[in-house]
């Protein structure tokens, strides 16, 4: 199965960032909240790897998109929360 886009960041202060692009190989977002661990401070497009990243692997076991440690999603968004970078495509799993 073909791993899920990244479709656009507004993390604009992160190094793969370029025009609401993320250009990361691929991203990972974290454990129990859903934070992009990849996210990393400095000036957008200067890290550039690839014309669009996808979500290589996802902890976040409470979404309904996570399967055995990846992600379902057709596709995800990227935004701030506070002041680091979660997956905006999020949805609590039904319990
Ligand atoms: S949509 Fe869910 S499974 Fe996919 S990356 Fe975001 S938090 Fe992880």
């Amino acid at each position: 199965m073909p791993l899920p886009p990244v479709l656009a960041c507004a993390v604009f202060d992160c190094v793969y960032n370029e025009g609401k692009v993320c250009h990361a190989s691929a991203i990972h977002v974290g454990q129990e909240h859903p934070t992009c661990d990849t996210y990393e401070k400095g000036v957008g497009g200067s890290e550039i790897e690839s014309p669009q990243a996808t979500v290589g692997g996802c902890d976040v076991l409470l979404c309904r998109y996570n399967n055995n440690l990846s992600c379902g999603a057709p596709g995800v968004t990227v935004d701030f929360h506070e002041n680091h970078a979660d997956c905006e495509t999020f949805v609590p799993r039904q319990i």
